[in-house]
């Protein structure tokens, strides 16, 4: 493990000592504190022989986001005990629940436009984050599609903190870009600086006008009748630098005309032989394929993926938003 990580987790567990030698001191019933504090001279023993971080069985090293949580692991993954494993299998399910409860309704009323979503984390939860706010007159909307740092547990509670602020800030009556920046700012505040999240923002009326922000997100792909394009990337993902600027793209889309908004577990999905599936590819199939509704805009390149993925199976979290104009 590099030095300067075992630094910072001998730092934080010499300040975990301090706290609990400080309620020693003052507990009636100190035994279990003292099992914890002989955990943390364990830990810090381990930081001093170069083997803190690694699996007790198998020497490998722990998963870095558990460290974080809990400095104190000593067992990796693959050899939790059988209470632990049940826990932590407990512990996920409950997390997959809610995160799945935060996914916009399917089949959303919205004024004008058809959507269609597939969200489908790469384990029980997800790093990427999708979602369709209706404004208070429910004359417009907001969608949403973003893709956090990293996958698992840490990534899904980042997106469910994009989710709560996406929530807020959408009922503000903001522009998008100004809700592009404050979104940016509490998460750059909010989160490590090790973690962002690539992310579009679009602002959807009900006539048609299409506002949408890209911060470093794949592109969109805006299909019409005759002509297909992508909504190139304006701003630095958010989480990256506090005082990001963001700019917006307008769009007016007839009747039948379609946007689709992904996440890289669709672009960068890769098959046997190391290609990846590409924008490219989803163009081609977005141009020629003759369906009239956002679901089937969906299950078409859904199972476009499948079939170029064949046996292999997906190696990130994948989010897939289709909108069609009424
Ligand atoms: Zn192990």
């Amino acid at each position: 493990m590099a030095t300067q990580i075992e630094s910072m987790f001998a730092e934080r567990l010499s300040e975990r000592k301090r706290r609990l030698e400080d309620v020693v001191s003052r507990s009636d019933n100190p035994d279990d504190i003292r099992q914890l504090l002989q955990d943390v001279d364990r830990a810090l023993d381990k930081i001093g022989k170069g083997t803190y971080g690694l699996c007790e069985k198998c020497s490998e090293p722990i998963e870095m986001d558990r460290l974080n949580v809990d400095p104190l692991l000593r067992y990796c993954l693959d050899h939790l005990s059988a209470s632990e494993q049940r826990a932590l299998e407990s512990d996920l399910n409950l997390a997959r629940d809610i995160q799945t409860g935060l996914l916009p309704k399917k089949g959303i009323a919205l004024p004008g436009w058809q959507s269609a979503f597939h969200y489908e984390p790469l384990g029980p939860v997800s790093g990427d984050y999708c979602d369709i706010i209706l404004n208070e007159a429910q004359d417009s909307f907001f969608f949403i599609v973003g893709d956090v740092t990293g996958k698992g547990v840490a990534a899904s509670i980042l997106m469910s903190q994009l989710h709560a602020m996406f929530r807020t800030l959408a009922q503000s009556g903001f522009p998008l870009s100004e809700i592009m920046g404050r979104a940016n700012r509490i998460f750059c505040e909010a989160s490590l600086s090790t973690h962002f999240a690539t992310l579009v923002c679009g602002l959807a009326t009900q006539n048609g006008n299409v506002e949408i922000c890209n911060a470093g997100h794949c592109y969109p792909i805006v299909v019409r009748k005759n002509s297909i394009e992508t909504v190139s990337s304006t701003g630095l993902p958010l989480g990256v630098a506090c005082d990001s600027k963001f700019t917006t793209t307008a769009l007016t889309l007839g009747r039948n005309d379609r946007i689709v908004v992904y996440t890289d577990g669709l672009s960068e999905s890769t098959d046997k032989t190391g290609e990846q599936y590409g924008e490219a590819r989803l163009k081609t199939l977005l141009r020629t394929s003759q369906v009239s509704f956002a679901s089937e805009v969906l299950t078409t390149s859904l199972g476009d993926l499948r079939n170029f993925l064949g046996n292999v199976k997906g190696d990130d979290d994948l989010t897939v938003l289709v909108l069609q104009k009424e």
